[in-house]
């Protein structure tokens, strides 16, 4: 059965003369929903979707009557202020409303008269968290990354036994993530410096960022029940891009025996804009894991899961120092993989997840852990490019980095293409870190 529709065609295009221009993150064949008001108001919070260098404004059009049947009574929670209720109401809406959308938002559509009054650039938007996050479980789901982390933990057993069985996560904390934007202060915490006989409580000298992907969920589930693999596309509502800050000299002290605390619950980062599966279908692929690794327990194994598990959504850091921002310079890219290289797919993480009988809730987020591939040039997190700050990296204006400094963005950015399909991106996840208070 193909999950393809009429809304993935490639040749469609739209009357929003930038959703048609060539690399464009937003054509008409992505259509991500998020959450905005007009910059420097204060008008209520309200759903969104992007559509080139637009957002179209989902109440607006609602009550411009551009909407019917299942696609109105969605378009009615995704333009609320968090879209958590849109999120719950599961696929047959979601795609009613990503499909109207499509056909209101083509070239000769009978609403663009309607819809044009709707439609704010971007560039007049800010935008915020688009759900309200109950929960966030970080996933480790990149071989590479854990090996490459584990090998400077510990030299000796870089990659613990359980990892090739289990996808492994712990819970994090929801009230630090925030929007592509944000702009937090370098975390104070426990170090243990080299050769010290007690820990000073300080501030991080070892920054970090964490290129991951965000895993937004839909459709909750009962505690008790689980979410079976092959159920987990009915739960599952996108994906955005997140980076997961880490203070490693506080992470190497505290990690001990049940995982990182303070050295990552100062900020996180998720972009703004939510893709949805349905978006991504084109760009599925398959997921495997080699013969001579073991192989899934029975719960995590299936024919769909090997045929299209994967997801190619290709990713890449960038850091811009505040050198570069003070001359107008570019930002320079410090790594770029794709999410094809998890070990475990995002079936796996979710069915996992709730393999014991958590509850998943409507708005719940997991990060896939840091996305690293297994050429040098795909490790997603300075501490494997620098090895563990051993070996700077040259940003090739005079600055070097082992770890952030004060001042330092850090950009994510991500997109999925085809051949044979439209080329779709996520945005961007921006954040900047500030010194640490005094
Ligand atoms: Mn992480």
């Amino acid at each position: 059965m193909s999950r393809l529709n009429e809304t993935h065609d490639a040749s469609l295009r739209s009357w929003v003369d930038s959703a048609n221009a060539d690399g464009a993150d937003f054509p008409i064949q992505n259509l991500p929903f998020g959450v905005f008001r007009r910059r420097g108001t204060n008008e209520s919070w309200r759903g969104g979707v992007a559509i080139g260098d637009r957002v179209l404004d989902l109440g607006a059009a609602q009550a411009a009557g551009v909407f019917s049947g299942d696609a109105a009574a969605a378009a009615v929670q995704a333009a609320k202020p968090l879209l958590n209720e849109f999120m719950s109401m599961g696929p047959r809406y979601w795609s009613a409303l990503r499909l109207a959308l499509s056909r209101a938002l083509r070239d000769g559509a009978a609403a663009q008269a309607r819809l044009a009054a709707c439609l704010l650039p971007q560039a007049d938007a800010e935008f915020s968290v688009p759900a309200r996050i109950g929960d966030y479980t970080d996933m480790y789901a990149s071989i590479y990354h854990a090996t490459n982390i584990g090998r400077l933990f510990r030299p000796d057993n870089p990659l613990l036994p359980n990892f090739q069985w289990v996808p492994i996560g712990y819970h994090g904390r929801a009230s630090s993530i925030g929007v592509s934007g944000q702009q937090f202060h370098r975390p104070h915490g426990q170090i243990m410096p080299p050769g010290a006989q007690a820990p000073v409580f300080e501030p991080c000298r070892r920054l970090d960022y964490e290129l991951e992907i965000g895993i937004w969920v839909g459709v909750g589930n009962a505690q008790g029940e689980s979410i079976a693999l092959d159920e987990v596309d009915a739960h599952v509502f996108g994906l955005a891009l997140f980076n997961d800050w880490s203070a490693r000299d506080i992470q190497s002290w505290e990690y001990q025996p049940l995982g990182p605390f303070l050295s990552k619950n100062f900020a996180s980062t998720i972009s703004p804009w939510i893709v949805t599966m349905e978006a991504l279908e084109p760009y599925r692929v398959a997921w495997d894991r080699p013969k001579d690794h073991p192989q899934p327990l029975a719960y995590l194994e299936s024919d769909d899961n090997r045929a299209r598990g994967g997801v190619d959504m290709r990713i890449e850091s960038w850091i811009e120092t505040a050198r570069m921002r003070a001359a107008g310079a570019a930002p320079v890219r410090l790594s770029h993989s794709t999410f094809a290289h998890s070990y475990w797919s995002v079936g796996q993480m979710v069915a996992h997840h709730t393999g014991g009988g958590c509850n998943l809730n409507p708005g719940d987020l997991l990060a896939s852990g840091t996305q690293s591939g297994p050429d040098p040039s795909e490790a997603a997190a300075l501490i494997e490019i620098t090895a563990g700050g051993k070996n700077p990296v040259d940003l090739g204006n005079g600055e070097s980095r082992t770890f952030l400094e004060d001042g330092d963005a850090v950009i994510l950015r991500g997109w999925c293409e085809r051949s044979g399909y439209a080329r779709i991106g996520f945005g961007e996840c921006r954040g900047v870190v500030l010194p640490a208070r005094t």
